[in-house]
């Protein structure tokens, strides 16, 4: 059983100094906003702990080149027998023929060197077949997009 909550706000901070320190002039803002007294959820800490680097990472870089402040939310919840965490950002948003295809494995809209493709596609198996949850996005072009992932804890 994963305190999820410390796990989030971990990643978070990890995302973002890993970032800063390859690019000292990036600057956003980054907040938690946890439900206290989240049950815990059995989560292999190592592939749990890649799913959400990845999609706060997809996050900071959906917002590296916005005018304006970027921001990226991770926020927890418990709702009825499940866990959800939602990572949101202000940044790009996906336009609708991409969003059919971001869980593809290798698909991505980032330039050679900078995007495998993997991210997502291995985040969905890793939360889906792995632990017996989902992961599904909201999202607007031009305004930003949101990662939902939820785990049931019983
Ligand atoms: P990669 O990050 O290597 O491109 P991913 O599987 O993590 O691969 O993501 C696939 C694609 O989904 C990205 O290239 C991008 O087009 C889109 N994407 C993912 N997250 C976001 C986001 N938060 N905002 C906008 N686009 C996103
Ligand atoms: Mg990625």
């Amino acid at each position: 059983p994963t305190d999820i909550n410390a796990l989030a706000d971990e990643y978070l901070r990890l995302a973002y100094h890993g970032i800063r320190a390859k690019d000292k002039s990036f600057n956003a803002d980054f907040k938690t906003e946890l439900e206290p007294n989240l049950p815990k959820v059995p989560v292999i800490t190592q592939d749990f702990g890649r799913v959400l680097l990845n999609i706060i990472n997809n996050a900071f870089y959906a917002i590296k080149d916005k005018t304006g402040k970027g921001q990226v939310i991770v926020k927890t919840s418990k709702i009825d027998d499940e866990i959800e965490i939602r990572i949101s950002d202000n940044g790009t948003g996906i336009p609708e023929h991409v969003k059919a295809k971001i869980f593809q494995p290798f698909f991505t809209t980032k330039p050679t060197g900078q995007g495998t493709g993997l991210g997502l596609s291995l985040a969905y198996d890793i939360v889906s077949k792995g632990h017996g949850g989902s992961l599904e996005v909201e999202t607007k072009e031009g305004e930003g997009t949101t990662f939902i992932i939820k785990l049931p804890y019983l």
